[in-house]
């Protein structure tokens, strides 16, 4: 029998406020018979991540892509949120506990808790690079690049040490993306700032361990990208693999050597370490299996969504760790709850593919339909401007980002380079499930996922 909360209405807990988790919370609040909903987040905001690499480069500021969660939240009636960090789940007692003490208690839980950088154990990587996965990351990340060019301006004798030196792994979307802006970044904005600098030693390496860009595209939108970023001056290394990092240079698979004080790592994607303590089955990449209906098998209560989830693509293989899917799987884990509780059978989850996308950098990018129509150039840019403006929180945050945009394409400028210390962020220490053991080996990480279409 299902327990209800004080109201007498079942209780819903969702752990995560990204863009599966807050999907779910809006789509729980429509549900009929009406169900209580409570949104743990350990951040106070939600973060639209795409644009990370925009803040990481000076384009735009941390509040015009992180939205306070509770004000997005308030809107729905019956659902609240907790600041707080889920360190397990107690899948028997049907509670959530946190790593501040408490415990949820759940009719129906829906895990949305995102992924995580995998390094896939690469030597030196995890200690050496720069991931960009959060907001510190790009905040870090930034105040490290800015300083680089300080102190190769005090001191030119840095620059042969690699301090205007930039290896970006991984030719994925967001490799590609942080390669093209970091390259715009020094040729157009820094070579004012620094005049005495000579801005021809600023480099950016994009290395591919595959001998293409962009896997899942088309191969002339991959040629398209390679030409463009070529074109503009990123030196593309396709092919090459890395072999290990150290704070002071980046050694290849082949022996090539590059001085490097900033390697951004945005090769690979792993489920987050919660998936790892659950005592759950989890697939490679450590997702954790749901079946067709989006619960997890054996525990019908329990749904998880988004990047956490091992959700099949309908052809053998799993979903991209990608915005689109993590927002229809948590419609329809909220739709199945609902006809759960109306004693109707749930439905199997299907993906409906909205197509792909990748900028290069000013007026570039790639654009896939599931049609076959494919874009380039100039309009797909603006394809790819207009959707992850659509898909920002908030009004403020839009204006904030659209008058951001067109000031940096009329000007160049970056106005957001600005150097602010950010502690380097731990890895959470999880406590296993209260339920089952921790698992004791995390299962292996994929590589980048690459990005449908955010809308
Ligand atoms: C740099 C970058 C660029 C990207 N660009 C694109 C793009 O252009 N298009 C696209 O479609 N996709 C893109 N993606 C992928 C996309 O952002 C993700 O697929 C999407 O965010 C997944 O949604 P999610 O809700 O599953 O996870 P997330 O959005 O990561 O949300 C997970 C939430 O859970 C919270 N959380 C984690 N652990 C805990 C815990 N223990 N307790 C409480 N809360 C917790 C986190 O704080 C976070 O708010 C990009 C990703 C990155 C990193």
């Amino acid at each position: 029998m299902t327990k209800r909360n004080r109201n007498g209405l079942p209780r819903v807990v969702v752990v995560g406020g990204g863009f599966a988790g807050l999907n779910a919370v809006k789509s729980l609040a429509k549900v009929k018979p009406p169900v209580r909903v409570i949104l743990l987040e350990q951040h106070n905001y939600h973060l639209f991540q795409p644009l990370l690499y925009q803040l990481a480069t000076g384009v735009v500021q941390p509040a015009d892509i992180a939205h306070p969660v509770r004000g997005i939240v308030r809107r729905y009636r019956r659902a609240s949120v907790r600041m707080a960090t889920v360190s397990g789940v107690d899948l028997d007692a049907r509670e959530v506990l946190t790593e501040e003490g408490a415990r949820f208690h759940y009719d129906y839980l829906i895990l949305a808790a995102g992924a995580t950088t995998a390094t896939f154990g690469i030597p030196g990587v995890e200690e050496h690079s720069f991931p960009l996965k959060s907001m510190p990351d790009a905040l870090r990340l930034r105040a490290h690049l800015l300083r680089q060019f300080e102190l190769a301006d005090n001191d030119p004798a840095q620059v042969d040490k690699g301090a205007l030196t930039v290896v970006v792994g991984g030719g994925g979307p967001t490799g590609v993306e942080m390669a093209g802006a970091l390259h715009e970044l020094f040729k157009h904005v820094l070579v004012h700032d620094f005049p005495d600098l000579d801005i021809n030693h600023a480099k950016v390496v994009l290395l591919e361990a595959m001998d293409h860009l962009l896997a899942p595209f088309h191969p002339s939108s991959r040629q398209h990208a390679l030409d463009i970023l070529r074109k503009r001056g990123v030196e593309v290394r396709l092919g090459q693999a890395l072999e290990r990092a150290t704070a002071g240079e980046v050694v290849l698979k082949d022996g090539t050597v590059i001085p490097t004080r900033t390697l951004v790592w945005g090769a690979g994607v792993r489920a987050n370490p919660l998936a790892d303590v659950l005592g759950l089955e989890q697939t490679r990449g450590g997702r954790i299996v749901v079946g067709e209906d989006l619960s997890v098998p054996g525990r019908p209560e329990v749904f998880v969504v988004g990047d956490l989830a091992g959700a099949g693509d309908g052809k053998g293989g799993l979903l991209p760790q990608v915005a689109q899917p993590a927002i229809q799987e948590a419609r329809h884990a909220a739709q199945n709850i609902e006809r759960t509780l109306k004693g109707e059978p749930r439905t199997g989850f299907t993906y409906k593919d909205k197509g792909i996308m990748a900028t290069i950098g000013r007026n570039a990018a790639v654009t896939e339909l599931p049609s076959g129509a494919r874009f380039k150039g100039v309009l797909a840019w603006y394809m790819w401007l207009a959707l992850h403006l659509a898909y920002i929180i908030g009004f403020r945050s839009r204006v904030a980002v659209l008058v951001n945009w067109i000031w940096s394409y009329l000007t160049y400028d970056r106005h957001a380079r600005i150097i602010v210390a950010v502690e380097q962020q731990r890895r959470p220490a999880l406590a296993p499930s209260a339920a089952k053991p921790a698992v004791a080996a995390p299962a292996p990480a994929e590589a980048a996922t690459d990005r449908p279409v955010v809308g």
